[in-house]
């Protein structure tokens, strides 16, 4: 099977947290900070806060924004459940923006949303396409909203040479297996804001500080949020090599976009000229007669090797959202789950891997088009 995504160790890698297990020293200390000065640079943000997973980081965010209950956030439907649990987890309500056709939110659409209850606009670097941060960032200046970027798919990627992440307000990445680099399980913030920095870090670590001695403080309510030193050592050697493993994607992506051009039964993903992608999904977008066998199709290409997924399920359709918030439909949303298909995209895969996913599309679109719905 060719997974939509994998990760890619090298012994490079494998070295660098042997290293670390050899060390006297496992939780949070000097290789945590070497990781997030790395990732800080990368970026080009003033500060870099590691934790344990993009989810954490969410929760972390949120909670330094002083999210809480009562107030709202404007968000994507289309996004993984973590986006808006962790939101609810600190007694905000998402309030969803349907999206462009593109995947990312419509920004055009979120001015309407807002109310006296709105605190931020959350958006979702779909796929690692970047989202119109700078179009986001006016409506939340004109509003006195924050901008928290839900970048998880999205490390690597640029709009006007300004990589994502060093525009919005906070800026969450995931190191999960699968995303742009990995930890194992991993995530981060990154701001340019000192006070949302220490607040992050607080939160991480118990919301302790040390004062003297034994006498410890806690000021504020916090968890273990925390990176392991070997994780850091990882995502430090996997960072180096980032720039590599999105070059490689882009060239897939690229063979994709010239087979699969002017295809009349799916479309593919423009990136704007400005902005480049992470390329962490390529999705094809299914034309409405493909809807009804979408689920046979999916199921041909599995078989045939290839591991496809459909991202996502919109939000507000999981039966928790449903009990808490009611029925909600977004047109775009629902057509976009209707037809969305990522295929395998990855670093690891060779040019005859790439060609035997595109040749494998195009036979068993070819063949499902006319067989309508199963069911
Ligand atoms: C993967 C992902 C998350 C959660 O990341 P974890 O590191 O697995 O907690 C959150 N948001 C989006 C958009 C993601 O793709």
């Amino acid at each position: 099977m060719i997974p939509y995504s994998t990760q890619s160790i090298s012994e490079a890698d494998i070295a660098e947290v042997v290293r670390v297990l050899r060390s006297s020293h496992l939780t949070q200390g000097q290789e945590v900070a070497l990781f997030e000065q790395s990732l800080a640079e990368y970026v080009g943000v003033k500060h870099a806060i590691a934790f344990n997973s993009a989810t954490s980081a969410l929760h972390a965010a949120y909670l330094a924004a002083g999210l809480g209950e009562g107030d709202e956030i404007i968000t994507t439907p289309i996004s993984f459940v973590a986006t808006c649990n962790m939101a609810v987890a600190v007694g905000a309500k998402p309030v969803f923006c349907d999206i462009r056709l593109d995947g990312n939110i419509d920004e055009t659409l979120i001015e309407a949303l807002i109310t006296p209850k709105t605190k931020a606009i959350v958006p979702v670097d779909f796929a690692g396409n970047p989202v119109n941060m700078e179009a986001i960032k006016a409506i939340a200046q004109r509003h006195h909203l924050l901008v928290i970027d839900d970048a998880s798919h999205a490390l690597g990627a640029t709009c006007k040479g300004v990589k994502v992440g060093a525009s919005a307000d906070m800026s969450i990445f995931s190191f999960h297996a699968i995303k742009p680099i990995t930890t194992g399980e991993g995530g981060a913030v990154v701001t340019d804001r000192d006070d949302y920095a220490a607040a992050l870090r607080l939160i991480r670590s118990h919301g302790v500080v040390k004062k003297q001695f034994w006498n410890t403080d806690m000021p504020t309510l916090g968890y273990n949020y925390r990176l392991t030193e070997f994780a850091a050592a990882l995502g430090r050697s996997q960072l180096a090599r980032l720039d590599t493993f999105i070059a490689r994607r882009n060239e897939i992506a690229a063979y994709y976009d010239a087979r699969f051009s002017g295809h009349k039964l799916f479309d593919t993903i423009k990136i704007p000229e400005s902005c480049t992608s992470s390329r962490h999904l390529y999705p094809l977008l299914l034309r409405p007669e493909l809807h009804c066998p979408k689920e046979d199709i999916f199921a041909a290409l599995q078989e045939r090797g290839l591991g496809v997924q459909v991202h996502y399920k919109p939000i507000y359709k999981h039966s928790f959202y449903v009990k808490k918030f009611g029925e909600q439909r977004y047109h775009v949303s629902e057509d976009f789950y209707k037809s969305e298909l990522s295929i395998p995209c990855h670093q690891g895969m060779s040019d005859e891997d790439a060609a035997y996913v595109a040749d494998t599309v195009l036979e068993v679109m070819e063949a499902y088009k006319m067989r309508g719905c199963s069911l």
